[in-house]
């Protein structure tokens, strides 16, 4: 140790005091040694200069070595404070390393000879627990910063679930609200084509058509819109009830046919069920194909379109819409399951729509215990396949679903398909199809 370090020595024994600082001045080290005899006396030179050791005695009259010990602490003076003791006072020494003292030695144990390499121990320890004690001060900070940012979070969360909650409200409320004008236009544009209500003029008859056309997709929109906020909401009901799929399917068939036979595509359905009747909400299941067979319809431009319907066993269903259509990337397999999502997002695009039926219907066949698997090829076609138990285990028939329609991946499996022929559907199933 190069530098002349500054050292008190705290003893009230006059004797000891004087031991020690000859011991200091004797060993080969460059030292001012200052010297006090009690508690009050050192405090005082202690906050005047900064030292480089302080050496207390065990025991000050009236515990005040502890007190010492203490008040450096609470006063912030940093300084190695080295105790010396005797053996038969160790539990005292100890007692002061706790309160915040460096180290302790016997006095026996000090003399010139050992000084010098009891100085640069005790310095070595008080840096090690000074970088210590500061990494944890560190880590305290960071981790109350953390909990703070968390609470933040926390609070952040709450107030999206209270948004998401509010937007689904509106979004009821106001879809709910539409419904009552739309029923009415389409009522009474309905009454109007009625020739008991008078002959129209083909000009007359051709502007109610397409009021009561836009009125039914208007509808249709503000249902789904309906719907979408019911199942964020977890406000969706669902009945249960005896019905049969293959009247459903001919009835779906029959609402799509129109627009089919317009764009000049073939329909083909193939039930091969054993048994027709299934129990599920006749409502959900026509919903279900309906958005399958109107996207088929929609995105398919030229060629044919297959509903099939099998026993995969004796308790699940598979229904699978197949169309020779425009296909789907399978970079967008995902994310057309997701609310709002579709292929073409452009103000331009060719096809309309909102991006809400897929991930509608694929959150029903969730609830219904199902799962819909898609397979498709740009510019080949697509297959849609949608297993459901044959009877959906509801809790109480009032009960109400929830699902995370918001993020609705998961029950999509993907995969690429070659060309989609008739001769496919044929070797799965080896039944004619019946041609509408
Ligand atoms: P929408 O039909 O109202 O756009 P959907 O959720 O039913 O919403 O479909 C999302 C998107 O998935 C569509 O916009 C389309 O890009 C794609 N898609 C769905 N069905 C087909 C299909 N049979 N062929 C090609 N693309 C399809």
């Amino acid at each position: 140790m190069e530098e002349k370090l500054k050292i008190l020595v705290v003893d009230n024994n006059e004797v000891e005091r004087i031991a020690v600082y000859l011991a200091l001045t004797e060993a080969d080290i460059q030292i001012d040694v200052y010297q006090a005899k009690d508690l009050s006396s050192s405090l005082s030179v202690l906050e005047r200069i900064r030292f480089d050791f302080v050496f207390l005695d065990h025991s000050l009259p009236e515990q005040d070595s502890l007190t010492l010990t203490n008040k450096l602490k609470f006063l912030g003076i940093k300084v190695p404070l080295v105790i010396l003791t005797i053996p038969e006072k160790e539990e005292i020494a100890v007692k002061l390393i706790n309160a915040g003292a460096t180290e302790y030695f016997f006095k026996s144990e000090i003399s010139s000879a050992t000084l010098p390499m009891i100085l640069r121990n005790v310095r070595r320890l008080y840096q090690t627990e000074t970088k210590a004690n500061f990494a944890y001060q560190q880590l305290t900070r960071k981790n109350q910063e953390l909990e703070q940012q968390q609470q933040q979070i926390q609070w952040q969360n709450l107030q999206l679930v209270e948004a998401s909650k509010l937007k689904s409200q509106f979004l009821a409320t106001i879809s709910h609200e539409l419904r009552t004008p739309m029923n009415a236009i389409i009522g009474f544009s309905q009454l109007l084509l009625r020739p008991k209500f008078g002959q129209l003029t083909d000009k007359q008859t051709d502007m109610v058509e397409r009021i009561l056309n836009n009125g039914k997709d208007l509808l249709n929109l503000v249902n789904e819109v309906l719907d979408f906020a019911k199942l964020e909401s977890g406000k969706l009901e669902f009945r249960s009830e005896i019905l049969d799929i293959s009247q459903i399917v001919d009835n779906t068939l029959t609402e799509v046919r129109t627009l089919a036979e317009t764009k000049n595509l073939s329909l083909f359905v193939d039930i091969n069920l054993e048994n027709t009747l299934i129990i599920n909400d006749p409502v959900r299941v026509r919903q279900i194909l309906l958005n399958l067979l109107s996207n088929a319809v929609k995105f398919t431009n030229a060629g044919s379109i297959w509903v099939e319907l099998k026993e995969q066993n004796q308790d699940m269903i598979t229904i699978t819409i197949r169309d020779t259509g425009i296909g789907i990337s399978s970079q967008n397999f995902q994310n057309i399951f997701e609310a709002f999502r579709q292929v073409d997002q452009g103000i331009n695009r060719q096809y309309s729509g909102t991006g809400l039926g897929l991930a509608i219907i694929n959150s029903l066949v969730r609830i219904m215990g199902g799962k819909i698997l898609l397979e498709s090829q740009l510019g080949v076609g697509s297959v849609f396949t949608v297993d459901i138990p044959r009877q959906i285990n509801l809790p109480p028939s009032d009960l109400q679903y929830s699902s995370n329609i918001s993020n609705n991946g998961g029950s999509c499996y993907n995969h690429t398909i070659s060309n989609p022929k008739p001769s496919d559907l044929n070797h799965v199933v080896g039944n004619p199809h019946i041609k509408f």
